[in-house]
């Protein structure tokens, strides 16, 4: 039995105002025991983040974190420190730092050793664009996504994959709740296949425009096993609902 995992991907977004606000109304909302929750603010927020969450149900990630524990890597965010300041959950390839920081398999890969050597859970992003799912290659390409970060690990107990079609991220548009479980149910198959994976233990969490509107459709499927949130995560009554319906 795997349990639900509902992530909030909060992007560039925030202020010391509303991360308080934001943490604030969600902690003093219902959190329901059985759906594990996690936010993921920008590096400067995690402090505060981690500050309010001290204590409670929801942990902590960042969006994104280096592929070295240290050195002159100026700009960049070792897992080691994440893990120093207490975050649990780490973002990896999310599909906007594969488009706009030219982020290859090879890198995400280097980044989930590192972040699991440093003992952080990571969440590894995977996902087509429009133009690959009309051309019929989504499955082509979300395989190709898997092999080049996850092959070779030793050890990826603790993994989560997010399957985010990048057309609904942050488009409105959702993939269908059958869209989205083939795609899952092929990517428990690929995780199958690779190494030491244990594809049925493994969460696969669907991403792209989860809303309070479709979240308990897509959550009913087989190999749904939660949601990385974007926008939906910025308004606590939004995210509040989304995390109960995985409950
Ligand atoms: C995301 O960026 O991970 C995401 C799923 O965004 P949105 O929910 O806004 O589509």
């Amino acid at each position: 039995m795997r349990q639900a995992l509902v992530a909030g991907n909060w992007k560039m977004h925030g202020s010391r105002s509303s991360v308080d606000e934001l943490l604030k109304a969600l902690l003093g909302g219902s959190l329901p025991s059985q759906v594990e929750v996690a936010v993921c603010p920008t590096y400067v927020h995690l402090a505060q983040a981690l500050a309010l969450c001290a204590g409670t149900s929801v942990a902590v990630g960042a969006q994104d974190c280096s592929h070295m524990q240290a050195g002159a890597f100026t700009g960049e965010v070792a897992p080691a420190m994440l893990v120093d300041q207490g975050c649990d959950w780490v973002i990896l390839g999310h599909s906007e730092r594969r488009q706009y920081h030219a982020e290859s398999d090879d890198l995400v890969s280097a980044k989930l050793a590192a972040a699991v050597e440093a003992g952080l859970s990571p969440i590894v992003c995977v996902g087509e664009t429009r133009e690959q799912r009309e051309a019929g290659e989504a499955e082509a390409v979300v395989g190709a996504q898997l092999q080049g970060a996850l092959s070779g690990h030793a050890s990826l107990a603790g993994l989560v994959v997010a399957y985010e079609p990048v057309w609904a991220i942050g488009t409105g548009l959702t993939a269908s709740p059958e869209q989205a479980q083939e795609m899952h149910a092929f990517i428990r198959g690929q995780l199958a296949g690779i190494g030491e994976i244990e594809a049925d233990a493994t969460r696969i969490l669907y991403g792209g425009s989860v809303k309070p509107g479709n979240a308990a459709e897509l959550f009913a499927k087989d190999d749904i096993d939660g949601a990385l949130v974007g926008g939906a995560a910025l308004v606590a009554q939004d995210f509040l609902a989304i995390i109960n319906a995985a409950a």
